[in-house]
């Protein structure tokens, strides 16, 4: 199994702290890895910063060739790498192949964007040129949720706008991410595409160096907040993708079944560990019963297991600290009164499982629905007046991602245009596309990724006047 870092295009031994990468699903050590020193994470970016000033001249017909052929050996070699997520991040099987297949799909697209050029008159008469320019050395960090992919969704856009990058994935889940750099630099120039492995301080060695110009995160807000604080003496400019509280609000007009399995499906995408999934469930109280026996019917059929076991269908959550964590706010719910109305199953074998649990009987004031739960447990909390639940939906920290189910779509638009998040969806939620600017307002994030708008935030503008 490949743990090797990738200093200037060449595998490289971390000369770091060592650390045991654990598979959830039994706790047991997949490899123990070394990480890098700072002074490889030093030596990485110097090379990167060498290999920018070739990089950021290269033509657009090369950068978006090699990102084809990097899709293509993704897709050759999708078993082995959908093996090594579900391995190291516990989801089942099915669910770490599609992580790589839309992976290989979101690179194809960002191969087929095109970085404009404007051309602009001013009142004078004036022509200006506007060029979005590369930044030079990016930093990038990741976490275990969603690995392969989020490492995508960072590398692919600096990388199409000609800057460099460096990467760090979670220490909990660095194996994909080294497989996905190994493909990488099979096609890249030396230098362009770089990773270190570590933990925190390896990411905050990396993220405040003098010489990254940018740094792309996707984590918690506590570490956004550090990263942030890092960038002000060189002006970085930082892309923060960080936790988020979701609403559902779903109207009484809906289709009980087909609404049930949709939102079962994304308030426990992934188990629940994705920054946006659903995780408030407000429901109005003339379907309320309706739906949420439903949706503990779902829960309840749930096959949980090791996500390699083709069976399985609900795997561990990734780590002790999470397991900890929900299982305090499940408690913490229900000596507050809150009943859970799925079956609490008992796990005697080690890994990290939690059966998909619906909380009832709760409502804000308690953790389980103010906080981030990031989590297989969603609280379902009844309303009957639409004003009231906006403003009850609104009425938090964050400010990701929401969504509004109903038949009635001029409705559903009037709730969602009165959401205080970046992505409101309408009888979906959590279904990202590359294709839309995807952030968070609030303590959700700072700055866009995706799209065009997020693509460009990797690069510099300049303007070109020209007088004749
Ligand atoms: P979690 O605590 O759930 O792992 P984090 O937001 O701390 O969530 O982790 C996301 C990523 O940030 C990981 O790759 C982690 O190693 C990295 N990280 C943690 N602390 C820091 C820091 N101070 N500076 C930069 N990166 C960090």
């Amino acid at each position: 199994m490949n743990t090797a870092l990738y200093i200037n295009g060449e595998k490289a031994q971390g000369l770091g702290e060592r650390f045991s990468v654990l598979n959830p699903a039994n706790e047991k050590e997949i490899i123990s890895v070394d990480g890098a020193t700072v002074e490889q994470v030093n030596q990485t970016i110097q090379d990167a910063l060498t290999a920018s000033k070739q990089w950021k001249n290269s033509s657009d017909s090369n950068v978006n060739g090699f990102f084809t052929k990097i899709a293509a050996d993704i897709r050759k070699e999708s078993d082995e790498i959908a093996h090594l997520i579900t391995l190291e991040q516990g989801k089942p099987l099915g669910l770490a192949e599609f992580e790589v297949q839309a992976g290989a799909s979101w690179i194809e697209y960002i191969a087929n964007l095109e970085i404009p050029v404007e051309t602009i008159e001013d009142p004078s008469g004036k022509k200006i040129k506007v060029f979005n320019r590369p930044l030079g050395v990016v930093a990038s960090i990741t976490p275990w949720n969603w690995p392969f992919m989020i490492a995508i969704w960072h590398l692919f856009p600096a990388l199409k706008t000609k800057n460099c990058i460096v990467n760090k994935p979670s220490e909990y889940t660095p194996l994909s991410t080294v497989k996905l750099v190994e493909i990488i630099n099979r096609h890249l120039p030396k230098g362009v595409c770089s990773l270190v492995l570590g933990k925190g301080d390896i990411g905050q060695a990396l993220s405040e160096h003098p010489d990254i110009a940018k740094v792309t995160f996707t984590g918690s807000t506590r570490t956004g907040q550090s990263i942030l604080s890092h960038s002000v003496n060189t002006l970085k400019s930082v892309v923060l993708e960080l936790g988020g509280n979701d609403v559902g609000i779903v109207l009484d007009d809906i289709d009980i079944d087909s609404v049930a399995e949709k939102i079962f499906g994304s308030a426990f995408l992934n188990m629940g560990q994705t920054c946006a999934a659903l995780k408030r469930l407000y429901v109005h109280e003339k379907i309320f019963d309706k739906l949420t026996n439903k949706l503990v019917e779902i829960a309840n059929a749930q096959v949980i297991g090791d996500g390699l076991d083709s069976s399985t269908t609900f795997g561990p959550v990734q780590n002790k600290m999470q397991y900890h964590k929900v299982n305090m706010l499940i408690d913490d719910a229900i000596a507050q009164g809150g009943q859970v109305i799925t079956i609490r199953k008992q796990f005697k074998e080690s890994g990290y499982f939690i059966a998909p649990t619906l909380v009832t009987d709760v409502q804000e004031g308690i953790a389980l629905v103010d906080e981030e739960q990031f989590g297989p447990v969603l609280p379902i909390v009844k309303f009957s007046d639409i004003d009231d639940v906006i403003k009850r939906a609104n009425n938090t920290q964050f400010g990701l991602g929401g969504s509004v189910w109903s038949k009635d779509i001029a409705k559903a638009e009037y709730i969602a245009n009165q959401l205080e998040c970046g992505t409101v969806w309408i009888n979906s939620h959590s279904d990202l596309s590359p294709a839309a600017v995807f952030g968070g307002w609030k303590l959700s994030g700072l700055g866009y990724s995706f799209g065009l708008d997020g693509l460009l935030l990797f690069t510099h503008k300049q303007a070109i006047h020209i007088t004749q």
